[in-house]
């Protein structure tokens, strides 16, 4: 009998790629695919209806970002939220004769590849170096942040390698050049709770299928006075600034799952300790080094597994029940190796031995320990045939 994919346990330890809807948050979006199906922009019975629950999840949202309501503004996911940092930030900021951007080298593909068209189009767009443990050093920005840099662009926390970013501190340095300062948050906000005023960021993007909210929609802050154009042009829906009748069981279903999220944050960084630990005492240490991530987010291990190429370890681990990744879910079909390991400082061949585990609310000691066990068998065998 050859592989059956119905009757056997999968382990999934990818909660970096996505997380599972959690069944609160669906059970908040129902009602507004059918009876509550109103245009919360038509100003009828129905449409009114829609608004009020729109109005009720960026309201939830904002108080647990520490934000104002109008500084919320819902997007179609982290993708665009980047996209229009970037973009509405860059231009904004060359209108008043700054005309260079600065983005960490460890940012997902969304900010990157917005900077590249931001740069075909004739900006300066300069990348940050980062530290072997793939963070910004506050000295780093320093020296290169200049009177004409206009947007400076470091995520909260990384995606495949979970280090924490200082924040605050880089957003200082930025604003005594008067730079606009964005962070991507879409990983960090699943761990870590997210003070917008405390950071005191201009931008800041969220997704919500990263913390058990549905897929399709996050949002962006933006400071309150920050002048800055829209991305997608339409009808005057988010202030005027973004076009499209806003999905409204989305932008509910993910209010709800950063709220559930927010109140059990602290339970879950316990439990992914315990994870953590009961994962390496079943797959030992022998040939295997973690990537950075010294203090970063628990949930997200990068691991250098020496002699085996991450690319069939992953399809190996599948064919046996476990869900890893060879880096961000993006690239990993690619072959390439991560742009964020290379700036950390590994070279291609290291970069392609390593693998990306992430642990989330669903995920028991046994499975972990279970995934440990069988990822040892698979390295064991793979290094055999090398
Ligand atoms: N930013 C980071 C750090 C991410 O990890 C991701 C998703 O992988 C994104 C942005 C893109 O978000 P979305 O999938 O909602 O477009």
């Amino acid at each position: 009998m050859g592989y059956n994919n119905v009757v056997m346990k999968r382990i999934y330890l990818d909660h970096a790629a996505t997380t599972p809807l959690h069944s609160q948050a669906l059970q908040k979006m129902l009602p507004y695919f059918q009876e509550g199906y109103g245009n919360p922009d038509s100003p009828h019975f129905e449409g009114r209806k829609g608004m009020a629950a729109v109005d009720f999840a960026r309201d939830l949202l904002a108080e647990k970002l520490n934000a104002k309501p109008s500084e919320i503004y819902f997007t179609s996911g982290g993708t665009e939220a980047d996209n229009w940092a970037l973009r509405g930030g860059a231009y904004a900021m060359r209108a008043q004769g700054k005309n260079r951007v600065l983005i960490s080298s460890i940012e997902h593909h969304a900010v990157i590849a917005a900077g590249e068209r931001l740069r075909a189009e004739g900006f300066i767009v300069d990348y940050i170096p980062v530290n072997r443990q793939g963070i910004v050093e506050e000295e780093t920005l320093e020296k290169m942040l200049d009177k004409d840099t206009g947007l400076v662009a470091v995520m909260t926390a990384n995606n495949e390698t979970g280090a924490i970013q200082p924040i605050a501190a880089l957003c200082k340095r930025a604003h005594e050049y008067g730079a606009l300062f964005f962070t991507d948050a879409v990983q960090a906000a699943a761990h870590l709770s997210i003070d917008t005023k405390a950071l005191g960021v201009d931008m800041l993007a969220i997704s919500a299928h990263k913390f058990y909210g549905p897929k399709g929609v996050g949002a962006l802050y933006i400071k309150a006075g920050t002048k800055m154009q829209g991305l997608i042009v339409g009808g005057e829906q988010e202030r005027g600034l973004r076009g499209g009748t806003t999905a409204v069981p989305l932008v509910v279903g993910m209010a709800e799952a950063f709220s559930l999220n927010e109140g059990g944050k602290s339970a879950l960084k316990e439990k992914i300790a315990g994870l953590r630990a009961a994962f390496f005492a079943a797959l030992g240490r022998e040939g295997i080094t973690v990537n950075g991530n010294e203090g970063g987010l628990e949930g997200i291990l990068n691991l250098r597994v020496e002699g085996v190429p991450n690319v069939d370890l992953v399809y190996a681990a599948d064919l046996e029940g476990v869900s890893v990744s060879a880096g961000a879910a993006c690239a990993s079909n690619s072959v390439k190796p991560s742009h964020v390991l290379l700036a950390m400082g590994l070279s291609e061949e290291e970069a392609k031995e390593c693998v990306r585990i992430s642990f989330g609310e669903g995920n028991e000691e046994a499975d972990v320990a279970a995934a440990g066990k069988i990822l040892r068998g698979i390295i064991d065998r793979l290094r055999k045939k090398i």
